[in-house]
């Protein structure tokens, strides 16, 4: 019998991160100051060790994973490349269906990839704090342990919301050595200002974001550290695609078409953006390779939002990025897909949509739990909310499939488990769980205060 489950040795770890930067079919354009002025590298440099804000703007092709970095990788990669052969049949597809899945990591999820070369460059430069958001706890978490392996202390703003909802992250966190405070908090300037605006605010995203780069800027022993959106995270992901072409090559097979949910847009890219390679290099086998971002019908930034220059976090600390966004202070509904309620999406990602090289399409809610439990009951494994995204689309992929005839095969990222999201599915198998329509009038009112470049 066939093995369904493709396999690498630990010394088949990739050895470099791929970066797309190099193979981009126009320049990539530079983030901007508040005042339109380009980003200086020492500007970046208050929050960010060298070597990070070096791989930001870098345009070589490759760029070396440090030893340190290899090591800590091996507790859980390579990651496996699986054939859901039991979904294919109870789909009745000639397609082939793969998954490579990144919930083997301690964390959960992919997000580990970035956090451990983030921790080790912060480390290298000196520093002994980071400081990090987080909403549904998956970055959090994740920063939360590669800090424990590199001797950091690290400081974590959870959005409220989700503090009161997931106990059992925010114990995952605590398990690692983090300190986590619900955001906003009296330990900074804004979350005091706000919690004394707005003592019962959910808090969000943005102000968290906001709470932890204001104490990263205001202490030269601490950093602060971003789990997608920008190049590196994009670039530290780019193992996962990296290792999935090395388990194609050992069964000679090539994807058709590469699928993930896209909040950020890190997991997306590290997936499709080595694939994305092959095909600037002019390989024939990539020559019809079809890639497809997956969003929710609530946060629908690639789908519904403008390709423009906007701040990436609330309040317009950060510099801004040319991306398509739906405003930096649009607030997208409580939906279980945490992960996914990005305003906007990473500068690469948004490039090649932009080009017509990344197809994207937006799902509503309940349609991706369907798929999400149809895939646990035929594979066994519970995934993410998130990941649920690329699972309703893979089967409707596989399912065109059915119709045309066409053998082909389709590779999707099961970004994580859904092991502490499970009162998301108790809400779905109650009737609980609703779709929310695209909400035009709150998009429109955020777009309308979008800065004005580019
Ligand atoms: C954060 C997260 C995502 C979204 O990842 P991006 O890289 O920001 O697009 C997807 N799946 C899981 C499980 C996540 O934790």
């Amino acid at each position: 019998m066939e093995s369904t489950r493709i396999l690498l040795e630990a010394h088949e770890i990739p050895t470099h991160w791929y970066n797309i930067a190099a193979d981009l079919p126009s320049p990539p354009a530079p983030p901007l100051m508040a005042d339109g002025s380009v980003a200086r590298p020492e500007q970046l440099g208050a929050i960010f060790p060298p070597a990070i804000v070096e791989q930001e703007m870098s345009l070589e092709r490759w760029i070396e994973i440090p030893h340190e970095v290899r090591e800590i990788f091996r507790l859980w990669r390579p990651a496996p490349l699986v054939r859901a052969v039991r979904l294919e049949e109870a789909l009745g597809t000639p397609a082939k269906i793969f998954f490579k899945y990144e919930g083997v990591s301690p964390a959960g999820s992919h997000k580990p990839n970035s956090a451990v070369p983030q921790a080790y460059y912060n480390r290298e430069a000196g520093i002994r704090r980071l400081t990090t958001e987080t909403g549904a706890g998956q970055w959090g978490a994740s920063l939360a342990l590669a800090g424990q392996m590199f001797g950091l202390e690290v400081r974590i703003y959870m959005v409220r919301v989700s503090y009161d909802q997931k106990p059992y992250r925010r114990m995952m966190m605590q398990t690692w050595g983090a300190e986590v405070f619900s955001s906003p908090s009296q330990m900074t300037e804004c979350g005091r200002k706000i919690l004394a605006e707005m003592p019962d605010t959910a808090g969000s995203l943005g102000i968290a974001i906001s709470e932890a780069v204001e104490e990263a800027a205001g202490r030269a022993d601490t950093n602060y550290a971003l789990g997608s959106v920008l190049n590196h995270v994009v670039m530290h992901q780019s193992i996962i695609g990296l290792e999935a072409k090395k388990q194609f090559d050992k069964i000679g097979l090539y994807p058709d078409v590469v699928i993930g949910p896209c909040g950020g847009g890190s997991s997306l890219g590290g997936i499709a953006f080595p694939f994305l390679g092959d095909k600037a290099a002019g390989d024939k086998r990539a020559a019809n390779l079809r890639t497809v971002a997956v969003e929710p019908c609530s946060c629908p930034s690639l789908t519904k939002g403008r390709y423009t220059y906007d701040f990436g976090d609330a309040s317009g600390f950060t510099p801004m990025m040319k991306m398509y966004t739906l405003g930096h202070d649009f607030v997208p509904a409580g939906i279980h897909a945490g992960g996914l309620r990005y305003h906007g999406a990473s500068q690469h990602v948004s490039q090649l949509h932009a080009a017509g090289l990344i197809e994207a399409v937006a799902v509503p809610q309940l349609a991706t739990f369907d798929a999400g439990v149809q895939f646990a009951r035929l594979e066994g494994i519970i995934p993410a909310p998130e990941s649920c995204h690329a699972i309703r689309v893979a089967i409707d992929e596989a399912l065109k499939c059915k119709e045309t005839g066409e053998e082909k095969v389709i590779l999707f990222n099961l970004t994580g488990h859904g092991h502490f999201d499970m009162t998301s599915f108790e809400r779905y198998f109650s009737g609980d769980l609703e779709d929310y329509e695209y909400p035009a009038e709150e998009v429109e009112k955020s777009l309308a205060k979008l800065p004005r470049f580019g």
